[in-house]
């Protein structure tokens, strides 16, 4: 079985509004799935079905192939959007209580929050009170009372928000190592644009409509639009430009560059590869800068959002 977590035709009303309109979606096994759209789009409410805090009006969830029950809550570990910790408890006490919550016995408890602890340099942290911490100290410490029992599907609501740069690369590199250690991730994001490397498979969600979903290379490669983006020192450059312009489609191109370059996008045929515009341009200019324009996530979800208004 190749998903862990299947969903299918979700919906969700409020009153009249419809916060999940028909949203269907596969997470592959121990892939980082990203659930992507602006504020409001509904990626909280479908997380929230997930974690069987609400019920969809319509739709069915599997979990490991079998219909999503409520004591497949141990396998899920869940970081909700709405950090929510006692203010006036102290960290490793309260790290402990909800650990044993979770089925561990105190002593593995204790040894597991002690090495993510350490590995998250938070030691200190330990006896001091929630309150005392920043926003963003806390929610280090609910991230690691949330993958703590080791479940097989990880969900985090927005898990950068709240974080310094610093911290937001390092929750990235943990879910990576989390990856790797056979743990599956679902997270939302409203930021498309910083976290796209993170994600194997995505899916963009606007206004309670799935509009896409997939793996992003391959949508990557669905999207882009065999354009280069090419710096050139050449000796002659109106004479080369209306060169390449008899052959391709030539435009203007922006980056950043320590050469006075000539720089320019150039379009290829459907059919033909960047050895034949490479070749093109080989005899007739020194090339400083090649670099094919892959879309990104972002552009992506405008030119989805455009063709289905
Ligand atoms: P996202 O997480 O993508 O920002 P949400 O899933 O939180 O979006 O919300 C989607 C929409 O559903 C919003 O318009 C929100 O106001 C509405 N909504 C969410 N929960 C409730 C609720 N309990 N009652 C009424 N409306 C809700
Ligand atoms: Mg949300």
């Amino acid at each position: 079985m190749e998903n862990l977590l299947v969903a299918e035709n979700i919906y969700k009303r409020f009153g009249n509004f419809t916060a999940l309109n028909n949203v269907s979606i596969n997470i592959p096994r121990e892939s980082i799935f990203g659930l992507l759209g602006p504020n409001g789009a509904g990626k909280t409410t479908f997380l929230r079905i997930i974690n069987q805090i609400t019920m969809p009006d319509e739709g069915r969830v599997y979990l490991d192939g079998k219909p999503l029950h409520q004591d497949d809550i141990v396998h899920i570990g869940y970081l909700p959007e709405e950090r929510g910790l006692y203010k006036s408890m102290k960290v490793g006490e309260q790290a402990l209580y909800l650990a044993r919550l979770k089925g561990l016995s105190k002593a593995e408890a204790r040894e597991r929050l002690k090495f993510w602890f350490r590995k998250l340099e938070i030691e200190d942290w330990w006896d001091k009170k929630i309150q005392e911490l920043s926003k963003g100290m806390a929610q280090k410490v609910q991230f690691v009372i949330t993958v703590l029992h080791r479940p097989k599907l990880l969900i985090f609501d927005e898990p950068f928000s709240g974080f310094d740069p610093v911290n937001a690369n390092l929750i990235k590199d943990e879910i990576i190592q989390l990856k790797e250690e056979g743990a599956t991730i679902l997270f939302s994001t409203h930021r498309m644009e910083s976290v796209e490397e993170l994600c194997d498979y995505i899916a963009l969600i606007h206004k309670s409509n799935k509009l896409l979903d997939g793996k992003v290379s391959e949508i990557k490669k669905e999207y882009k639009s065999n354009t280069f983006e090419v710096g050139l020192d050449a000796i002659d450059e109106a004479t080369l430009r209306q060169e390449l312009e008899t052959r391709f489609q030539v435009g203007p191109a922006r980056f950043k560059s320590i050469q006075d370059d000539l720089k320019l996008s150039i379009k290829i045929g459907e059919n033909e590869t960047s050895n034949e515009l490479i070749q093109f341009l080989l005899s007739r200019a020194r090339i400083n800068h090649f670099v094919e324009v892959i879309p990104s996530v972002n552009d992506i979800f405008i030119k989805t959002v455009t063709q289905n208004a």
